[in-house]
């Protein structure tokens, strides 16, 4: 690896900008992924930035129990991602629809059926560390080793 490289992959490893979508929650989990924003737990810290723009992203996380009406704009919201990208369903909604996996509701879980997810967050709703350490754990196998193997 060159050191142009090396030095692409250590200043992506270390500015994680993230963008996150809700495909129908109760908020719980939305309030957890707002207090890692928060002074205790600082998210800013690990490099780690929340825009909302998934043009500038690099990690998607995304929260709530998946519905169809979902389908077109999740897909679009995923393409406008620029390579290298993950992203990391946040709480028990996204995994298996939790509560709202019923007989009577029209959701659609797991969400790793619909984009591609590199990491999964049980919960309801998980903790803002448990968040974190997800993030930093794309962060480690997704951006610190990229441009070696897309070179
Ligand atoms: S996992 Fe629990 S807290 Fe999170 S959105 Fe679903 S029901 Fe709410």
């Amino acid at each position: 690896m060159t050191i142009l490289q090396r030095i692409k992959n250590k200043v992506r490893a270390r500015s994680i900008h993230v963008a996150y979508v809700d495909v129908g929650s109760c908020n719980g989990c939305d309030i957890e992924v707002l207090a890692c924003l928060a002074p205790r737990y600082d998210i800013e810290q690990y490099g780690i930035f929340v825009h909302n723009n998934p043009r500038e992203a690099d990690v998607l996380l995304v929260i709530g129990a998946y519905t169809p009406g979902w389908e077109e704009k999740l897909a679009m919201v995923w393409e406008k991602i620029p390579d290298p990208k993950a992203a990391v369903a946040i709480g028990n909604c996204p995994i298996s629809g939790c509560v709202f996996n019923r007989r009577e509701t029209f959701i659609d879980p797991p969400v790793r059926k619909h984009i591609p997810i590199a990491a999964e967050v049980p919960g309801c709703p998980p903790r803002p560390t448990e968040i974190l350490q997800a993030i930093l754990s794309v962060r480690d196998s997704v951006f610190a080793n990229w441009e070696a193997e897309h070179p």
